[in-house]
């Protein structure tokens, strides 16, 4: 993919926008772009860069991305802390192009990484909490202030932050002055060396927000990152707006990544804002759990999306007829009585009894848990309550734990 139209190949130390940006090391990258961990030298800060491909339908994507991002880097201080901020954007000409390029602001690992520390088990409710207040905060933020429906909240994409102040944080000022010398002297030492140390007190965050021991994480895999994520206050923000589209002009038609997906997605019914209270539910079972709350999967004689429907009705009863019958592709799956045509016999198991036999909550807890997270899984999306609504839910309350 390095070719024309392709990525563009970085080098740490390289510089962007006139020298304002310098490469320190690489972060990720989606199928769109890289993303790179950059110090600028005009705020003495480390921001993300995201560098798009070049080829003119990643350039479209990499605009309404930026259109997205610039409109909801205006709103109220408070609320804004729980959305990624788009800190500046240029565009960089290389030998594969020209690359539109995206400075955020450097966030931790994500959710997904933090479900991995805790081998899959779950983190302590009070995390789960903490993290859901966040994640609502932010999207009851997109919804009400701006109209926008993210269309792909998944645990990779949403992102801890630390609440440390930068300034005082001892990696930085240790390594800032090294990085604010001349090109030249960014080489492979300083980026070992800053690597060891974030790799290190990663190990402690994680540990320390995961509910692991030092030790046990130690174990496992390093994670990629990060000083920011060394916070005791869990923090979140939600990042990856490339398929947030405005409500009032949806674009796609089949969103969401596959897990995560809301039934009327998958019935082509229409959506609007509730899809993404649908996936939020499922994000917060997974925290929980350690475990996706949908995998479904081809089998013989059925699809995948038929499968899903399957796995939703065992878990939450029957789609009302009304409702399964009235998708444009409905009569792909529904008989006439709103029964499935290809999966005859279905197991039912309510979330409650999941939650008790399978992952051994208390009887209190997991009822709890599932009279949050049921209204969110309504079948009728107009049901289910919004981000707004449900963040006065005594289940998130029921603890002292308000994200500052
Ligand atoms: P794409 O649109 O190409 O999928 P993403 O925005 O999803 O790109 O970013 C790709 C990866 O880069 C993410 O999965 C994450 O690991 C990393 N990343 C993106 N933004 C940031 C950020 N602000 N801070 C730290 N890492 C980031
Ligand atoms: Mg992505």
């Amino acid at each position: 993919s390095y070719r024309k139209g392709g990525y563009h190949a970085v080098r740490i130390g390289d510089q962007f926008a006139g020298g304002r940006y310098i490469a320190q090391r690489k972060l990720g990258w989606g199928h769109f772009s890289t993303v790179w961990l950059a110090f600028d030298t005009t705020t003495s800060t480390y921001v993300a860069l995201k560098i798009q491909k070049s080829a003119a339908q990643f350039v479209q994507a990499a605009l309404h991305e930026i259109e997205i991002l610039s409109s909801i880097a205006d709103g109220a201080p408070s609320n804004i802390k729980f959305v990624i901020q788009l800190i500046d954007h240029f565009k960089h000409t290389g030998p594969n192009g020209q690359h539109l390029c995206m400075v955020l602001e450097f966030l931790g690992d994500s959710l997904l990484r933090l479900i991995k520390f805790s081998r899959y088990k779950g983190l302590p409710l009070d995390r789960v909490r903490e993290i859901c207040k966040c994640i609502l905060i932010g999207l009851d933020y997109l919804h009400r202030e701006h109209g926008i429906i993210h269309t792909d909240l998944k645990p990779e994409n949403v992102l801890l932050v630390s609440t440390i102040d930068p300034a005082k944080d001892p990696v930085r000022s240790e390594i800032a002055p090294i990085l604010e010398r001349p090109e030249g002297n960014i080489n492979a030492g300083v980026t070992n060396l800053i690597e060891k140390r974030l790799k290190r007190r990663a190990r402690r965050a994680v540990a320390k927000i995961s509910g692991r021991k030092d030790s046990m994480v130690e174990t496992g895999e390093a994670p990629k990152s990060d000083r920011n994520i060394d916070g005791v206050d869990v923090r979140c923000k939600i990042v990856d707006f490339g398929n947030a589209c405005f409500a009032a002009k949806p674009i796609a038609q089949e969103i969401q990544t596959r897990q995560y997906r809301a039934p009327e997605v998958i019935l082509e019914a229409g959506y609007s804002f509730s899809v993404d209270m649908w996936s939020f539910a499922c994000i917060a079972f997974e925290l929980a759990t350690g475990d996706m709350l949908f995998t479904p999967k081809v089998g013989q004689g059925f699809s995948e999306d038929e499968d899903h429907l399957a796995l939703m009705m065992e878990l939450l009863g029957k789609i009302p007829r009304k409702i399964a019958t009235a998708g444009a592709k409905s009569k792909d799956f529904f008989d006439r009585h709103g029964d499935l045509k290809r999966i005859r016999r279905l197991k039912f198991w309510p979330l409650n009894k999941l939650l008790i036999d399978r992952y051994k909550f208390p009887e209190n807890d997991a009822h709890e848990f599932s009279e949050f997270l049921l209204p969110l899984l309504d079948f009728a999306p107009e049901k289910r309550p919004t981000a707004q609504q449900c963040l006065q839910h005594p289940w998130l309350n029921s603890k002292d734990s308000t994200p500052s």
